[in-house]
């Protein structure tokens, strides 16, 4: 399974030019259908607000502070994570086969990191591999309970849109996943996603 789920992130190409980054919330929101590009959470889950990383970080690359295809849509704890690292010191070189990062918006993203059954993710290669352990730390984060979090909710909009016509297994399914999923929120809280 891939990190992003069934989306697919892309960045719009026809953008406009703006002279502050953060102007550019609305589009890159859109374009990441509201997902963390690094660990693939989605808005809903968190009580945390998302936030702009710069790709390439500032500090190393001033020049693009402002340029939308360096941005990538982040949730909090992935930015805090990823800082202004990045190990080649090289803006033209965001890996040397070992340490770095790969676009989340690259089809290559998918070929380092993915995700297993349970909604773990792992590394593929050393690069996703570096990601995850070194950077983003996903095994020390509940990204196993942010997915299955994401995937009750969904099946809970899909029941609340039946909401009057519920049958009974649904309603007790209902119950049980508003229990579930109130436990899940309990463990992503105190873990500060
Ligand atoms: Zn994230």
């Amino acid at each position: 399974m891939r990190v992003h789920g069934d989306v697919k992130i892309a960045r719009r190409k026809d953008i406009v030019n703006k002279e502050y980054y953060g102007d550019f919330l609305k589009e890159l929101r859109e374009d990441f259908d509201c997902i963390c590009g690094y660990c693939g959470k989605p808005e809903k889950v968190t009580r945390n607000a998302f936030e702009i990383d710069h790709f390439i970080p500032k500090s190393l690359a001033p020049e693009l502070e402002n340029d939308y295809n360096n941005l990538v849509y982040s949730c909090f704890t992935c930015n805090r994570k990823k800082s202004n690292k990045w190990p080649t010191k090289d803006i033209s070189k965001c890996n040397d086969g070992n340490v770095g990062f790969i676009d989340p918006t690259s089809d290559e993203f998918d070929l380092h990191l993915n995700r297993i059954e349970d909604g773990t993710i792992i590394g593929l290669s050393p690069v996703g591999e570096y990601m995850c352990n070194n950077v983003f730390k996903f095994k020390l984060r509940p990204i196993k309970e942010i997915w299955i979090c994401s995937e009750i909710m969904e099946r809970q909009e899909q029941l609340e849109k039946r909401i009057s016509k519920m049958t009974s297994e649904e309603s007790s399914e209902y119950i049980q996943i508003n229990m579930k999923l109130k436990e899940l929120t309990q463990v992503l809280f105190s873990k500060k996603e």
